[in-house]
């Protein structure tokens, strides 16, 4: 069921607070922002309410204060951040993000609340503290779509005081795009995973494999599922109580799953590590990115794909040389005309590296969250909000 958008719900006059994601890395001791793409992020939604007559009360985690409050991860910063963004806007920063010292915002102005984690009732998703936050909210909207897999007080719990609760603009993007990827995609749809653990994508793997035509799997992953094919690993990284679970993975998807043929191997885990392209990996020897031979089979799959999943690095792509095969397959995925999604900060980094992020569909803005959407789980702050009528 389509979620309530922020553009269907009446802003004008009315007191609307926006969870947004302003989890913003802050340089220790100076507290100066060293990346405010998250604050950029929240832009749209941000000037859509405001231009609609909208006073806003904008409210963000930032780290893990770990329910204190922590003057290091304050986001009065984000406040002064947001006020040069958004030049001749008042933006007040709140002391705290309840209790009666929270300033009202009038029509064209925001509040920002203080970090709503300084308050262990946050995480805990605590009644009495979601209907503090919710106190004179007219309007509730998510616009933290790398939070909505969690059921906290911001996320979920606040939503059944507010009289009307929809998704912003940033969050609808992404309910957009994953959904098109996993409920009607345009075929071949293949999906494309890697990253170190297979135990924490075991069950996307089992839900990809109900709907993409392939499922091509890189990175320290494939080992364990070429374990379980008894094909040597060397001293790759193999997680050996899974390898039985990879075996009837492997059993139900049949050809659908690709794994590397050929691998970049070397005796340790170091940048520059002298390193062969091996079929057949060497006793005492590590597979730390897929090979050129796998390169070429994976991008003749990308190349005739309609849409693209991925999720997930296919080697130690932080480490050159052994980040070709991550490249690679960014820039197949790039090349391939596809609508492509890709989720994990890794998987952005290695676009972004590739020089290709602009041809990608849609980079996710939730690496946990988009995975356990993958995996055909509901996100609990989706499923809180209203339906669409
Ligand atoms: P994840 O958080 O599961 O997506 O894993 C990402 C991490 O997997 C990255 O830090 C990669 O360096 C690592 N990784 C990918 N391929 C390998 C490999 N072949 N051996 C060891 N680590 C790997």
């Amino acid at each position: 069921m389509a979620k309530l958008s922020i553009r269907d719900i009446d802003l004008k006059n009315k007191v609307v607070f926006i969870r947004v994601d302003f989890n913003v890395p802050l340089a220790p001791g100076t507290l100066e922002i060293t990346s405010d793409k998250r604050i950029k992020a929240s832009l749209p939604t941000i000037k859509y309410a405001l231009e609609q007559g909208a006073a806003l009360i904008l409210a963000s985690h930032l780290g893990r204060p770990k329910g204190k409050r922590n003057p290091d991860m304050t986001l009065a910063p984000v406040a002064k951040r947001l006020a040069e963004l958004l030049a001749g806007v008042k933006v007040t920063m709140a002391p705290d993000c309840i209790g009666a010292d929270i300033p009202k915002p009038a029509p064209g102005e925001i509040v920002l609340l203080e970090n709503l984690r300084f308050h262990a009732e946050e995480e805990k998703n605590d009644p009495a503290f979601a209907q503090q936050l919710a106190t004179g909210v007219e309007v509730y909207i998510n616009d933290a779509f790398g939070t909505a897999h969690r059921a906290h007080a911001s996320t979920v719990g606040m939503i059944q005081f507010c009289p009307v609760a929809g998704a912003g603009l940033l969050m609808d993007k992404e309910l957009e795009y994953l959904g098109k990827a996993t409920s009607n995609p345009e075929r071949p749809c293949i999906a494309i995973l890697g990253g170190a653990k297979v135990s924490d994508k075991i069950e996307v793997i089992s839900n990809l494999l109900k709907f993409a035509d392939r499922l091509l799997i890189g990175g320290a992953m494939a080992y364990t599922f070429l374990k379980a094919q008894s094909l040597p690993t060397g001293k790759s990284l193999v997680e050996e109580d899974k390898v039985d679970l990879a075996r009837q993975l492997l059993a139900t998807a049949g050809d659908k799953l690709m794994l590397p043929v050929d691998h970049v191997v070397a005796a340790e885990f170091a940048a520059g590590a002298p390193n062969e392209v091996v079929e057949t990996i060497p006793e005492g020897m590590m597979g730390l990115d897929i090979g050129p031979k796998t390169v070429a089979e994976f991008s003749a799959v990308i190349g005739a794909a309609k849409t693209i999943i991925w999720n997930g690095p296919m080697g130690v792509f932080e480490k050159p040389p052994f980040d070709a095969g991550t490249v690679a397959v960014a820039k197949a995925v790039a090349g391939s005309g596809a609508i492509s999604v890709v989720g994990g900060g890794d998987s952005e980094k290695a676009v972004k590296s590739a020089g290709v992020a602009d041809k990608i569909s849609h980079v996710s803005t939730g690496g946990g969250a988009s995975l356990e959407f993958l995996s055909g789980i509901e996100l609990p702050g989706v499923a809180a909000l209203n339906d669409k009528k």
